[in-house]
């Protein structure tokens, strides 16, 4: 039998729909998330709503990868914008994954205060990667991505680009654009990293794929979950690609 892919999405908004679309669909509860598996063109896929956050990712990644040995695993959904380049509607293919949840600060004294600009990031320790070194920056499969850049996309535009995730809604102007020049990030979210640092544990190709959602450079562009729906839309035709051109096979 085929290997499935794994479509992993936070929300309702990001999940229901790709959900809705599953032939034969039938739903296996595992542990705190339920999976549900059938076929996208004749091919097996298993998708999963996680719950936001980090851990709660992570843990549906390391459940599917258990269960199902997936060919793929595939997050996604919204994203707040750090380029100010991007808007609404916009899809960035995560090229490079990083941690906005994780630093080391230094030493201040008692009534010092704090200072979040002189944070340094710190990396992730991966065994499978590289044992004796932290990891700063997970990739996306660059088969997936370049599968994607294939869909035709009238939402806005479809470009690669440096997706940061932590437990964290940032709505400072002057940290999203620090976070935008020290770490390089396009557009932040709540899971993408954790669950490619579990699927580089396991050896199990990833690929975040985030659609713009909201961005605090234009006051007009909040958060609106129409576009979760638009992802979905999206990462179906992706998949679909995926299994037409026999990506990752
Ligand atoms: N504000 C929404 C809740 C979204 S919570 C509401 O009122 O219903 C955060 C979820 O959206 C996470 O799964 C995260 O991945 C995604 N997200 C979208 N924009 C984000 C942003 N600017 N910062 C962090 N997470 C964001």
């Amino acid at each position: 039998m085929y290997k499935p892919i794994v479509i992993l999405g936070p929300m309702e908004s990001e999940s229901a729909l790709l959900i809705q679309r599953l032939e034969n669909r039938i739903e296996h509860p595992e542990g705190a998330f339920t999976f549900h598996e059938g076929m996208i063109d004749g091919w097996p896929a298993v998708i999963c709503r996680t719950y936001i956050g980090v851990v709660n990712s992570a843990a549906a990644a390391a459940l599917a990868i258990q269960k199902y040995d997936p060919l793929c695993v595939i997050i996604e959904g919204t994203s707040g914008a750090h380029n100010p380049a991007l808007h609404q509607g916009d899809i960035v293919l995560g090229e490079r994954l990083v941690h906005i949840g994780r630093f080391f600060t230094p030493h201040r004294d008692a009534g010092e205060g704090s200072n979040a600009f002189k944070w340094e990031p710190h990396g992730s320790e991966i065994a499978t990667v590289d044992p004796d070194r932290e990891t700063d920056v997970l990739h996306s499969d660059s088969r997936i991505l370049t599968a994607a850049e294939t869909v035709p996309y009238t939402g806005g535009r479809v470009l690669r680009g440096c997706i940061g995730a932590a437990d964290i809604w940032n709505r400072e102007l002057d940290m999203i654009a620090h976070l935008h020049q020290t770490l390089g990030t396009d557009c932040e979210e709540m899971e993408g990293f954790g669950v490619a640092q579990v699927c580089a544990m396991f050896r199990v190709p990833c690929a975040d794929i985030r659609v713009i959602s909201n961005s605090e450079w234009y006051p007009k562009e909040e958060f609106n979950e129409k576009y979760g729906e638009q992802c979905q839309m999206f990462v179906l035709e992706v998949i679909k690609r995926m299994i037409a051109e026999k990506t990752l096979l």
